[in-house]
């Protein structure tokens, strides 16, 4: 198994998820989790735009609240957005009332800023069976490469050989703009966009 790869039994277990983008061709689908935050957003955002590409953030209300001025700067820029609850909740900790009224007050933040979004990520990827029903409004989207960018035992070359092992044509790769991932983040980043760029690949946004 590859270890930055999304294992094909969850894909098989949770098929109406979105895992990947199939028929894209030689594109690949940028996400990063838990933003906005000064600190490293708009890095993310900086970098993004050397390249001249778009991508999408799932963004946690709460940050959204305390960082408006960074999430205005992302929508401003192009970039794709989804609901990512209010606090960061954990789908298989959390009552499902509780969480159901998290995501709601997730989009009431971005309502703030008149927008609305159907894209919608659960933390740590956990979700129960009927969370899933509920939200049956909205495109719950997984991903097929995992950078873990925010694991800290793992060196950034180790994690780029991965991640490069592991895209494929149509893939959803998730990063994470918040700090525990910021050391790996910002030498991966740069290099994964360039290695594929090189390769013919273009980037887009969900
Ligand atoms: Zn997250």
């Amino acid at each position: 198994m590859v270890p930055h790869k999304t294992p094909s039994l969850f894909k098989y277990i949770w098929p109406s998820l979105v895992w990947n983008v199939p028929n894209a061709g030689k594109k690949i689908f940028l996400t990063f989790d838990d933003g906005p935050i000064p600190e490293l957003t708009e890095w993310v955002l900086e970098t993004l735009a050397q390249f001249n590409i778009k991508a999408t953030f799932f963004c946690v209300g709460e940050n959204v609240d305390k960082h408006p001025e960074v999430f205005d700067k992302l929508l401003l820029e192009g970039h794709s957005i989804g609901n990512h609850t209010h606090h960061h909740l954990n789908g298989r900790k959390a009552l499902t009332q509780n969480y159901l009224d998290n995501v709601a007050l997730c989009d009431e933040a971005l309502a703030k800023h008149n927008e609305t979004t159907e894209l919608f990520r659960p933390p740590y990827g956990r979700l129960k069976t009927r969370q899933r029903k509920l939200l049956k409004n909205r495109k719950v989207v997984m991903w097929d490469v995992l950078s873990k960018d925010y694991d800290q035992s793992l060196s950034p070359e180790i994690i780029l050989d991965g991640i490069i092992k592991a895209t494929q044509p149509g893939s959803i790769v998730v990063f994470h703009d918040n700090l525990k991932a910021e050391k790996n983040l910002k030498v991966v980043l740069p290099k994964y966009i360039q290695h594929f760029l090189n390769q013919g690949y273009q980037f887009g946004r969900l």
